[in-house]
């Protein structure tokens, strides 16, 4: 069976689902694949941190501004995908107090709320928080449920006429005078489909699309773990102050802390060793600001893998500014016309955070070669769902299942629902 569409989209990861819902909102017809379901690839494995912009403050003042502009249209547009537990950035005793000067200042200059506080204080909010806390600042970070985020873009999609394929994995293309002709589509959905343009949205898996179509170019996967503790009552984000290293970040999700992260290359983001040092290391680092949540039981432990594309990573090596986790995860539009294929596009990079950000850009540039006026709604338009966290589950249940990231918060209706066609 051989079908049609304006618009094929690849990949149901935020980036994905953002950009089906940012053309279907401007009145363009838009199929969307993907592998497995929703949220299945990076997003729905992240750490589930919506970033104030405060660790970009003093490295990449352009990420830290798109950090806090998509941060407050997402409160806006996003309701129940997220919650507003706040966050604070804690100076220890060893850590350099010349740093923490410099991201307040920086957090000031580019309007993110940054409002300092001094150990007791930030003790009084986080009891378990070590005593060799000297300072906060109080940033306006909050955690983010990527399963309810992308399964809420989908629905509006789909509300305005999209197609939505889960399980439906790419599994060749077809290229004809310097055109997609065909996207041969396996799994459940066992189909081609015949689109005018195609944006590959596919994360770290990015690549391994464009090389079906005849594109050479290299995405540099690197891996995080997180590990989930049973944590009542812990209310804001913890991020140690200190230039980005491994384990500096605590996320409250609802009777958990989520302990992350490290970033180490990987060859294959489909395989690659999970290994237990890793997670030692977690309960280290983080145990630095909150001691003893070692000693709290593991709900769940996982990995995922960024989206980072090579030439980006090289650039940042060459500026030499050593490690690279403090930079901004930016995003770049690869328009595969100056590869000799021109109905394609790859968006790869960027972080959840800006994920609407990223797909309005990319829609931006599909709406200009399909010759369509219409500009992006969607950081004003509210997510279907948004108010009702119950609804937000059913719509979970109805394009995937709750994901590493937010399964302690997302009720598992899945068993009771029947899967998105
Ligand atoms: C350890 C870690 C922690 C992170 N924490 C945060 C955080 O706290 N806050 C934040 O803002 N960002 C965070 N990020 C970054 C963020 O998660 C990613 O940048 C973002 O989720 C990427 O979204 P995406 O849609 O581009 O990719 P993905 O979510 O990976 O989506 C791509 C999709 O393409 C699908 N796909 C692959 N191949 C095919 C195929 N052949 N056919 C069909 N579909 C296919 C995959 O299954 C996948 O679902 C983190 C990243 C990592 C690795």
């Amino acid at each position: 069976m051989t079908q049609t569409t304006t618009v094929l989209v690849i990949g149901g990861g935020g980036t994905g689902v953002g950009t089906a819902r940012d053309l279907a909102l401007r009145g363009v017809d838009v199929t969307l694949v993907e592998r497995g379901g929703l949220a299945s690839g990076t997003s729905g494995s992240s750490h589930g941190l919506l970033h104030s912009g405060a660790r970009y403050a003093e490295s990449d003042p352009e990420g830290a501004v798109e950090c806090i502009d998509e941060n407050e249209t997402l409160r806006d547009i996003a309701g129940h995908c997220i919650n507003d537990t706040g966050g604070l950035f804690v100076q220890l005793e060893q850590d350099d107090p010349d740093y923490f000067e410099e991201k307040l200042d920086a957090c000031h200059e580019h309007g993110i709320d940054a409002e300092l506080i001094d150990g007791d204080e930030a003790r009084d909010r986080v009891p378990d928080l070590s005593e060799g806390v000297e300072r906060a600042m109080v940033v306006p970070d909050a955690a983010i449920y990527p399963s309810r985020l992308t399964a809420a873009n989908a629905e509006s999609a789909a509300n305005h006429g999209a197609t939505i394929h889960t399980n439906a994995p790419v599994t060749d293309i077809t290229v004809s005078d310097g055109r997609i002709e065909r996207v041969d589509i396996g799994g459940e959905t066992n189909t081609t489909i015949e689109p005018e343009y195609v944006v590959n949205a596919t994360g770290a898996w990015a690549d391994k699309i464009g090389a079906m179509a005849g594109v050479d170019f290299e995405m540099k996967p690197t891996k995080g773990v997180m590990i989930s503790v049973e944590y009542e009552g812990l209310e804001p984000v913890l991020n140690r102050c200190r230039e980005p290293s491994d384990g500096d970040i605590i996320i409250p999700h609802e009777g958990e802390a989520v302990l992350g992260t490290t970033s180490i290359e990987v060859d294959d983001p489909d395989d690659y060793p999970k290994e237990e040092w890793e997670v030692e290391r977690m309960f280290e680092e983080c145990g630095a600001m909150v001691p003893g949540i070692e000693s709290h039981e593991i709900r769940r432990k996982w990995w995922a893998c960024r989206p980072l594309y090579a030439p980006d990573e090289s650039n940042r090596s060459d500026s030499g500014t050593g490690d690279e986790r403090g930079i901004s995860r930016d995003f770049t539009l690869l328009d595969h016309a100056d590869d000799g294929v021109e109905n394609f596009a790859s968006v790869v990079g960027g972080k959840l955070t800006t994920y609407r950000m990223m797909a309005e850009a990319t829609a931006d540039h599909v709406a200009a070669e399909l010759g369509v006026a219409a500009s992006s709604t969607t950081a004003t338009e509210q997510l279907p769902g948004a108010a009702d966290p119950a609804e937000l589950d059913r719509l979970v249940a109805k394009y995937s299942e709750p994901q590493p990231t937010d399964a302690g918060v997302v009720a598992d209706l899945s068993g009771s629902t029947a899967a998105g066609d």
